[in-house]
């Protein structure tokens, strides 16, 4: 019987290519594969000595750290599926995390012992937390480091396959969040895909800032163990961090959402940094203002940039916009707001709302199919059975294919807004209103209207606040859009926009701010 995919099986391939190479730098700490390979293989077998069998859920709650990596490894190497927590959530919204996913075990690091502490109270199936951080574990509980180094028996479990590897849970962007189940098939193929466009190797270093508990880097670092290049991990996204390990460490890849790289060019700080290591910067997860864009190619001469369009329910890339078409000459600028074409192992549709394949150019509901889709929600079938069908993934956001094969995102179904009869994609808007000087950030909702149904309105936030009136906004927004396009209403911020746990502008908090 041929033996099936299994991710640690990379992790042991690492470990006989390039023992000696570096695999994780974390704080002070560098590990090479061969470290790597053990520590894991160690608490694979601390887990089945703590009674973890297949198929039960471990959980970390920490920063970003190389136990976090580790347990993507060991998890499956004990049968078991590695959970990570998303630790920006407040005890109430873990507690509810805990009690949708059971973890029979917790890996907490030292920042989060006491909000560990609160969830051993408040969740009684869990039966073993294990201290996972810098320092001396607290009393109540066994430390990881302790753990790895006393003698344990064999592991005989291991998980494979189309068997879930770990939960990812949603981005919460359009509800609940749902815990998405993705299998080593999964990541497997979404690293395979990754190989072909961000090119990773053994001779490089890429940052891991963004956190772990999110598919973009999660996902990364199955990438990083398939080629052998060296991580260095952030703890948190901290510019004045991602700036400082990237002249330090000569990082050569990195992955970033677009407020992060808002945040680092317009940080006061930013031209004493030394990027020349820097080869290329992935982006996506959220929508990318074209004028950050440009300005981010202007200033960062040398770095390639590439899209990727995904969801954690695709492990996650659908579709890339690589580095050739980053282009700023007048002819080629549009392909800039297209999130690129679909990455090999994905079949990628446009379809209407009873799910007919609708053509070219016309707008509709975006479907995935391809063996990076997940294998469903965990414990919500009726959540799955209405978003997968066929092995078509609906996706929920919409969108358009050029001639050339090209996908353009016009948002979420759930954000379109219907003004007049007319189909308005905020997205469309928002690259308009991006491009104004000035502007730094904005969203457009729709808000109920009389006579229209909904009308399109601007939140706007400018670099100076009162350098631009409603009136001029408007006017700029008539020279690019056709007038029902345009917004009826512009309210001006002086505050961020509230964004979610994972940096992305929430829509929901947005509507409340202008519709009270
Ligand atoms: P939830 O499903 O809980 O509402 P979420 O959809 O934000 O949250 P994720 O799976 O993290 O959770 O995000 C995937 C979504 O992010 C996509 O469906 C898409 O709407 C958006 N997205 C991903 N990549 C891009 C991109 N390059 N440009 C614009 N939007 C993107
Ligand atoms: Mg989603």
């Amino acid at each position: 019987q041929p033996s099936s995919i299994a991710v640690q099986n990379l992790l042991e391939r690492a470990a006989e290519l390039w023992p000696d190479s570096p695999s994780i730098t974390f704080e002070d700490r560098t590990f090479c594969w061969r470290e790597t390979y053990e520590r894991c293989c160690n608490f694979a077998e601390v887990l089945a000595a703590k009674g973890i069998v297949a198929g039960d859920r471990v959980a970390y709650l920490g920063f970003n750290s190389h136990w976090c990596f580790e347990l993507f490894f060991a998890a499956p190497k004990a049968g078991a599926i590695a959970l990570p927590l998303n630790f920006r959530l407040s005890t109430a919204e873990m507690i509810a995390c805990m009690e949708d996913a059971r973890p029979e075990l917790l890996l907490v690091d030292e920042h989060h012992i006491e909000q560990a502490q609160l969830l051993m109270d408040a969740c009684p199936w869990l039966k073993t937390v294990i201290y996972a951080g810098n320092g001396a574990p607290p009393e109540s509980m066994e430390g990881y480091e302790n753990l790895l180094s006393s003698p344990q028996p064999q592991c005989s479990f291991g998980s494979s396959g189309d068997d879930t590897l770990l939960i990812f849970y949603t981005g919460g962007t359009t509800g609940r969040s749902k815990g998405v189940m993705l299998t080593h098939n999964n990541q497997f193929t979404n690293a395979l895909g990754g190989l072909s466009w961000y090119r990773m190797t053994e001779r490089e270093t890429h940052l891991l800032a963004s956190p772990l508990f999110h598919t973009a880097a999660g996902s990364r670092v199955f990438t990083a163990t398939m080629t052998g290049t060296h991580s260095v991990i952030l703890s948190r996204f901290d510019v004045m961090a991602v700036m400082d390990a990237v002249q330090r460490y000569r990082i050569n890849t990195m992955q970033i959402v677009p407020t992060m790289l808002q945040m680092m060019l317009e940080h006061p700080q930013f031209s004493d940094f030394e990027f020349s290591s820097l080869r290329l910067i992935t982006y996506g997860a959220a929508p990318m203002p074209v004028a950050l864009l440009e300005r981010a190619l202007n200033e960062l001469p040398g770095v390639s940039f590439a899209q990727s369009y995904g969801m954690t329910e695709a492990s996650p890339v659908v579709c890339v916009l690589d580095g050739d078409d980053h282009s700023l000459e007048p002819e080629r600028l549009t392909r800039l707001e297209s999130v690129g074409r679909p990455v090999f192992h994905n079949h990628v549709r446009i379809v209407d709302s009873q799910r007919k394949v609708l053509p070219v150019g016309q707008v509709g509901e975006i479907a995935v199919k391809g063996s990076n889709v997940m294998k469903g929600y965990w414990r919500a079938p009726e959540l799955t059975d209405a978003v997968l069908s066929d092995g078509w993934y609906y996706t929920g956001d919409s969108g358009y294919f050029d001639e050339g094969g090209y996908l353009f995102l016009s948002g979420r179904i759930k954000d379109m807004i219907v003004s007049g009869g007319e189909n308005v994609y905020p997205i469309e808007v928002e690259n308009v209103l991006s491009r104004y000087p000035g502007v730094v950030e904005c969203a457009v909702i729709g808000i109920p209207h009389e006579k229209w149904g909904e009308a399109v309105h601007a939140v706007v936030r400018l670099a100076e606040p009162g350098s631009a009136t409603e009136q001029e906004i408007k006017d700029h927004c008539r020279g690019f859009i056709a007038h029902y396009k345009c917004p009826v209403a512009v309210t001006f911020v002086d505050e961020p926009l509230p964004i979610s746990s994972v940096n992305k502008i929430l829509k929901s908090a947005v509507r409340k701010m202008i519709i009270k």
